[in-house]
């Protein structure tokens, strides 16, 4: 489908109340086509978005990959249902939405008109099924300082390498948000030999390539009732990281003929739009300049009044190819700045250009009078420095921030010349908790520390480096307080004016659903006082 169609079409679906006359539709009646659960996203102070996706037989991947199909006229009718009470009995809100298959039969309600500041139960109703009651809130109002915030962010969740155990833990934790950066899918076929890990459970997809496979794989990791739990409890703001698309791609540049790739990506973005409850504007504007015709704008300001503002980043869109990797190649591991001199071009960006200004047009706001107590860069992976080897011969990751080291410091001059109050940034992708001082300058162990990093551990996804390896990562950068490769989980946020508190939650054992979890570490940040203390 052409961007232009397609965007009118998910405007038009997620427009919640009146429906056009070609999407009404018969009632499948006495059918449960309910089991990928809901979910909902994108709080603002008068709304949220609601999403759930109809199903039909089992879902593809839980059965062997030659089982029939279920399958589902091509326009549907979902009625929904916004109260203040779990019982339904105080009714807000109320419509009826299309559940069409040019968009995965996925459904996207956007309501507006809410109250700021107030948690919510929603369900949708199909024939004689309705969804469990779901929590979900508004944002505090504009200019409001609330006096506590407490959110969990998570990443990384491979279906075959661990169970989600996590989201069972999670879901008990009295969260107002669940911040998601990115691998919420992993697009591979089951290994062919044994891995070297043993794996939780397997599935039956092939490697994800088209729509319909991308589709698939969303359905199948939507099935875990622990994910869906997770999903019940609160709204979540989610981004993505490369396995949503393809392992290491970068902007328009991934491995394999250059064609193959970009319907592969516009197939991954198409699906990750059909399955995450974001706003229809994702679709309606792509940056101008890009000349892609499937960009999704995934990047966007969250705030929580005045106490904190999300700048959720997307680092993969719009990134330059990793240095020295060749176009259609594999990655390189490590990369040395001597043996690769294109790694320090300044003309290399992580952000784009355009997303870099917009953040730092955002910076400054949050900086001026009345703006927040804390910026968040919300992002995909570890923002500080690693140098894997002792000096004078330096060695870095090719596809972290240390991949753009002149788009690193771009971003910390930003933070160090706006000055907002206090800067937090949160990360993933690496499947390791990392505790770092954010330095003006990672070149000059002595230069100031501007901020704080917290680097989320995945939720089932596993790590290859061993512990050893990464305490010795630890001492060859002092500015890195805590690294650990061996433990999954989520983390924790609670955030007050006056107090920043990151909790690292982390699995006894993640290949078993009853799995106990425990506290590995606690830092604060003090408001005011640049980097993490531990508590
Ligand atoms: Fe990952
Ligand atoms: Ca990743």
């Amino acid at each position: 489908m052409h961007r232009r169609d397609l965007a009118r079409l998910v405007t038009a679906a997620a427009a919640a109340t009146a429906l056009p006359r070609w999407s009404w539709s018969a009632t499948l009646r006495q059918r449960d086509l309910f089991a990928l659960g809901v979910a909902s996203g994108a709080p603002r102070p008068d709304g949220f978005v609601l999403w759930t996706r109809l199903i039909d037989g089992p879902v593809p991947g839980t059965v062997p990959a030659d089982a029939p199909r279920g399958r589902l006229p091509e326009a549907l009718t979902v009625r929904w249902e916004v109260a203040e009470d779990d019982g339904f009995r105080r009714i807000v809100r109320t419509g009826q939405a299309p559940a069409l298959a040019a968009l995965g039969h996925a459904v996207h309600v956007e309501v507006a008109g809410l109250m700021p500041g107030r948690w919510y139960f929603y369900r949708f109703m199909h024939g004689d099924a309705a969804t469990p009651p779901a929590r979900t809130r508004t944002a505090p109002a504009a200019g409001a300082m609330p006096d506590r915030l407490r959110f969990a962010f998570a990443s990384c969740q491979r279906w075959e390498q661990g169970l989600y155990a996590g989201y069972r833990h999670m879901s008990g934790e009295d969260l107002d948000l669940v911040l998601f950066l990115g691998d919420y899918i992993y697009e591979y076929a089951m290994p062919a030999k044994p891995p070297k890990h043993a794996l939780a459970r397997t599935h039956s997809l092939p490697a994800a390539q088209t729509l319909a496979d991308y589709r698939d794989r969303y359905a199948l990791y939507r099935t875990d009732p622990h994910l869906q739990a997770a999903h019940r409890a609160c709204p979540w703001i989610v981004t993505w990281d490369d396995h949503e698309v393809q392992n290491d791609y970068a902007g328009l540049s991934g491995s394999g003929a250059a064609d193959a790739f970009l319907a592969r990506r516009a197939a991954g973005y198409q699906a990750f739009y059909e399955n995450m409850p974001l706003r229809s504007s994702v679709l309606a504007h792509g940056l101008a300049g890009l000349g892609t015709h499937d960009a999704l704008r995934i990047h966007g300001g969250h705030a929580w009044g005045r106490l904190l503002r999300l700048h959720l980043l997307d680092t993969r869109q719009y990134r330059d190819r990793q240095a020295c990797r060749t176009p259609g190649g594999k990655l390189q591991g490590a990369l040395s700045p001597r043996d690769c001199p294109e790694l320090a071009d300044p003309a290399r960006s992580m952000l784009g250009m355009a997303q870099e200004r917009w953040l730092g047009q955002g910076l400054a706001q949050d900086a001026a009078p009345q703006g927040v107590q804390w910026s968040v860069l919300a992002q995909q992976t570890i923002f500080a420095q690693r140098n894997y080897r002792p000096s004078p011969e330096e060695s870095y990751h090719a596809s972290t921030w240390d991949g753009y080291p002149a788009a690193r410091q771009r971003l910390l001059d930003a933070v160090r010349d706006t000055a907002p109050r206090n800067t937090v940034l949160l990360g993933g992708d690496i499947h390791q908790n990392y505790v770092c001082r954010v330095l003006a300058d990672f070149s000059k162990p002595r230069s100031a520390v501007i901020g704080s990093e917290f680097c989320g551990t995945s939720i089932s996804s596993a790590s290859n480096v061993p512990q050893a390896r990464v305490e010795e990562i630890a001492r060859l950068n002092p500015h890195v307080l805590l690294a650990r490769s061996d433990r999954r989980g989520y983390a924790v946020a609670e955030v007050t004016p006056a107090r920043w508190t990151t909790t690292l939650r982390v699995l006894d054992d993640v290949m078993r659903e009853d799995s106990g979890i425990s506290t590995l570490a606690r830092f604060v940040v003090e408001d005011g006082r640049a980097g993490p203390q531990p508590a």
